[in-house]
């Protein structure tokens, strides 16, 4: 299995050379390739793309703005995510259900419910490739019990959008909006993951060096006993 990292921007303005478009990853499981997400900087770069599939994690534009003129394969995404994209032109729906291990093209996957957004609930998806167990979750407010949902996973990519700005408000009773990274490393260590990726970048990481980011994260890692890096446009991860 190949994690290629096509783009690792989050919902804002700024831009740079290592984060230039909308979180995605491209993942090549054996002959097939399942992009998941596709935000509006994807819209006219879907078709050389070529995804077999594509899987939505929610339905911010951020993450769904790339499929407005459709898509060329089938899309998943769960009921919850579909009923706020009534007016995408998706001729191939497909169903993903929260807590149900499923079968994306060659790609065994479980979607995890977490805390997000009350308008565009979202997943984080638990993909399995042998002895590996990675959870991607770009867009993360809180993960309802961490050391079950991240138990046995190897790698662990997350949510870049702050350091330490608060991101998180409550709407009717529920916690929405991103979690700090620093927290997102505490749901690590209690779950004994050794390895983390942070996608979906912010302002203040897209704004910065990337070299000091990188050894900001690095060093609250190290605090944690865990292996911590950014993620940027063009990475890629084999298994
Ligand atoms: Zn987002
Ligand atoms: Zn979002």
């Amino acid at each position: 299995m190949i994690l290629h990292f096509l783009g690792s921007r989050g919902c804002i303005d700024q831009r740079s050379s290592r984060h230039w478009r909308h979180s995605a990853m491209m993942i090549t499981q054996g002959r097939e390739r399942i992009l998941v997400d596709c935000g509006e900087d994807w819209l006219d770069e879907l078709d050389s793309l070529r995804p077999d599939a594509v899987i939505l994690t929610h339905a911010h534009p951020d993450h769904t703005g790339g499929l407005e003129r459709g898509a060329p394969c089938p899309v998943w995404a769960t009921p919850g995510c579909w009923q706020s994209l009534d007016a995408l032109p998706v001729a191939e729906r497909r169903l993903l259900h929260p807590g149900q291990p499923t079968a994306v093209a060659a790609l065994q996957l479980t979607p995890c419910p977490l805390a997000h957004s009350v308008r565009a609930p979202a997943v984080g998806l638990l993909l399995d490739e042998g002895a590996h167990r990675i959870f991607y979750s770009p867009d993360v407010a809180e993960l309802s019990d961490p050391a079950t949902t991240l138990r046995d996973v190897s790698l662990y990519i997350g949510d870049g959008a702050s350091f330490d700005a608060s991101l998180l408000r409550v709407e009717n009773g529920n916690l929405c909006g991103h979690a700090p990274i620093p927290s997102q490393l505490d749901w690590c260590a209690a779950a004994c993951v050794k390895r983390a990726l942070f996608t979906h970048c912010g302002e203040e990481i897209v704004s910065g060096s990337h070299e000091e980011m990188n050894k900001r994260l690095e060093n609250l890692g190290k605090e944690r006993g865990i292996e911590a890096a950014l993620a940027f446009d063009g990475l890629e991860v084999k298994f």
